[in-house]
């Protein structure tokens, strides 16, 4: 079954060395937050420490007196890492260690949680880079977190000591964390609690205050680039702009691979050019168009954005007469400078700000079609519109 060891962690040596030690020394806290923006793999990093620590190398002896014997711990000194041969780590590779529990936000009906959960387990299972991708409103449910509490009231299993990974902890409602505080703050427990959260701001303090942070390091696009290259076995000219476009986020970088994105990159640009005759009407209907991608608008949409962002920071290389080599979208070099020499850089600027605020909007409740029609109808600038509005008959503005 591949996994990801601790010493394999992407653009992390910091947390890659901290872990490891952590492992090695014998002696885990209670509880590790771990904290950085979305998609730089904190959630495999955070399986990949609950490995190293119910290796059977590494795991304190389980507890005497059980029902069943411990099997005897494998000759040789701790290590820093999962060995990845004993029977413990089998168990957590594939996700079915009794003293490994993963929790994850989902969303759906009750009745459906326990089936969703499992077909997520089960992607897990056959792809270590599997991406959670989770609906605006899922969340960690109540009953995933009562069976925890529950387990949590009996003695490891196998291991000596328990692990329990909760992904975006801050998926929670109130109730649910002080219920798990309890656990969190007992002192020589058996439970090591791993928390991850790209919005730690979402976390009551009372938590926070009791995790030991993490952080984990923002990926370089160069490293997502070479781990499209090395690991998803793309093609150069295909990993630098999926690189350059996912903005150092891994996820979403392995989310897109499949698609055609020079297709994807052409329709998005494609969709400035009412604005840029000035065209109100069939700016809107291209806006409304969005609407077909139903819940995936959003998605799309901040694509979108991020297309127009990579060409205008393509026209500001250009205006420096930078190498063809550092365009991102160097199959249209000849647009890109021409372009570059009809637009100012301060222009370029202000159009990277609109859509700056255009990516937050799609993050808010804007609707969808709305937030674009607002923003590229400011992309295009004051042309947008023009004579085309009634003379605003109060003057109500004239002060
Ligand atoms: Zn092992």
């Amino acid at each position: 079954m591949p996994v990801v060891a601790l010493s394999e962690l992407i653009g992390q040596p910091d947390v890659s060395a901290f872990l490891r030690g952590v492992v090695a020394s014998g002696r885990a806290g209670n509880a590790y937050l771990f904290l950085g923006p979305a998609g730089i793999g904190k959630g495999t990093a955070a399986l990949a420490f609950a490995r190293a620590l119910l290796c059977s190398r590494n795991a304190p002896p389980a507890a005497q007196g059980g029902l069943f014997e411990a099997p005897a711990a494998p000759a040789g000194p701790p290590l820093d890492d999962a060995c990845g041969a004993c029977a413990g780590c089998q168990k957590a590779a594939s996700l079915q260690h009794p003293d490994l529990k993963f929790l994850f936000p989902v969303s759906g009906e009750e009745k459906e949680l326990d089936e969703h959960i499992g077909e997520r387990l089960q992607s897990l299972r056959e792809d270590p880079f599997h991406v959670f991708v989770y609906e605006k409103f899922a969340s960690i449910r109540l009953s995933q977190t009562r069976e925890l509490l529950r387990d949590l009231g009996y003695k490891p299993y196998e291991a000596g000591r328990r692990v329990v990974v909760v992904r975006d902890a801050d998926r929670m409602r109130e109730d649910q964390y002080s219920a798990m505080l309890k656990s969190l703050e007992e002192p020589g427990a058996t439970t090591v609690w791993v928390l991850t959260s790209a919005r730690p701001n979402r976390l009551p303090a009372t938590i926070r205050s009791r995790c030991q942070r993490v952080r984990f390091a923002a990926l370089p696009e160069a490293a997502v680039r070479d781990f499209l290259v090395a690991r998803a076995g793309l093609p150069e000219a295909t990993a630098r702009p999926l690189a350059a476009l996912t903005g150092g986020s891994l996820a979403r970088a392995l989310l897109l691979r499949g698609e055609d994105l020079q297709k994807l990159r052409d329709e998005a640009l494609a969709l400035l050019e009412p604005a840029l005759r000035g065209d109100a009407a069939a700016m809107w209907k291209s806006a409304q168009g969005f609407m077909r991608f139903g819940k995936t608008g959003r998605e799309a949409l901040r694509r979108m954005v991020e297309f127009h962002q990579l060409w205008l920071r393509d026209l500001l290389r250009a205006r420096i007469g930078a190498p063809r080599e550092t365009l991102v979208n160097r199959d249209r070099e000849k647009e890109i400078r021409a372009q570059a020499e009809r637009i100012d850089a301060t222009e370029i600027r202000r159009r990277l700000m609109v859509l700056e605020e255009m990516l937050r909007a799609i993050e808010g409740n804007v609707a969808a079609d709305v937030a674009m029609f607002s923003g590229l109808s400011r992309v295009a600038g004051s042309r947008m519109g023009e004579g085309g509005w009634p003379r605003h008959a109060t003057g109500r503005w004239d002060y």
